[in-house]
């Protein structure tokens, strides 16, 4: 569904990324892992076209090469970026109907709003409510409710867990994971490397803006000296 080949990403003169291959197939969870500053946010920076990159970016079998930001998200491509960029001021009802802005039925955006207030009752029970008063797991909530309300074909995370307190952490994978099973299309950037490994179908490690391993999540489960260095924990 998006592939990535030889992708070389730049902020002005700065080479982030030196020319990486990245496949993900429809309906996966595909994990990007590595430490600070490997490249996993310039990565989905270049795929949503917000960094500049060079390299074939194909998606739905089309290379995205002269493809605006908003080409992408009307060809189905969303990302929830780093920081739950939510619009504070406004009420959590209103930030959904801005994330459905590529889309002009409004019907259909208003039985979509519904159907993910159903799915995340806790955004249901504060629809009135400005956004900037949610916690920060309900606002990781809104940002990915956000984004699939532009009805994307594939979803772009980049780290979702950051920041927030475990037991909530765990209900942003759950979230994650029941999206996964009804058939959504995941590139997932994370640091909770225990938690990404099991959602993911295929994991890339990223490190100084290369790959340098891939594989299934088997390929780091007997290798407790790669899991101690990605996790920190010994
Ligand atoms: P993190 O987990 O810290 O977000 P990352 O793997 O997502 O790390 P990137 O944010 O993609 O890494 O950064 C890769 C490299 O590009 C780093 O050396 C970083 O300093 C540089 N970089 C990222 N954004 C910019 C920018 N806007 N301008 C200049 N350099 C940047």
């Amino acid at each position: 569904m998006l592939e990535l080949s030889h992708v070389q990403v730049f902020h002005g003169p700065i080479e982030a990324v030196h020319g990486i291959s990245i496949n993900v197939a429809q309906g996966q969870c595909v994990v990007l892992l590595g430490p600070n500053g490997a490249g996993k946010t310039s990565t989905l920076s270049a795929i949503a076209g917000i960094a500049q990159y060079r390299g074939a970016i194909n998606f739905l079998g089309n290379n995205l090469v002269s493809a605006s930001i908003e080409d992408r998200q009307r060809a189905g491509i969303a990302l929830v970026p780093e920081g739950r960029r939510i619009f504070s001021n406004l009420s959590v009802r209103e930030n959904l109907v801005i994330g459905a802005a590529t889309r002009n039925n409004r019907s259909a955006v208003l039985k979509d709003i519904e159907h993910w207030f159903e799915a995340f009752p806790v955004l249901g029970e504060r629809r009135h409510q400005m956004a900037g008063t949610l916690s920060g797991g309900e606002q990781q909530m809104l940002t990915i409710a956000r984004a699939l309300m532009s009805r994307p074909e594939i979803l772009l995370l980049d780290e979702p867990s950051l920041g927030l307190a475990p037991l909530i952490c765990q209900q942003v994978f759950r979230l994650i994971a029941e999206l996964k099973e009804s058939g959504m299309t995941i590139l997932l950037v994370e640091q909770n490397v225990r938690d990404a490994l099991e959602l993911a179908d295929y994991v890339y490690l990223l490190n100084t803006g290369q790959v340098t391993q891939e594989g299934d999540h088997s390929l780091f489960g007997d290798d407790t000296n790669l899991m101690a260095e990605l996790t920190g924990i010994h």
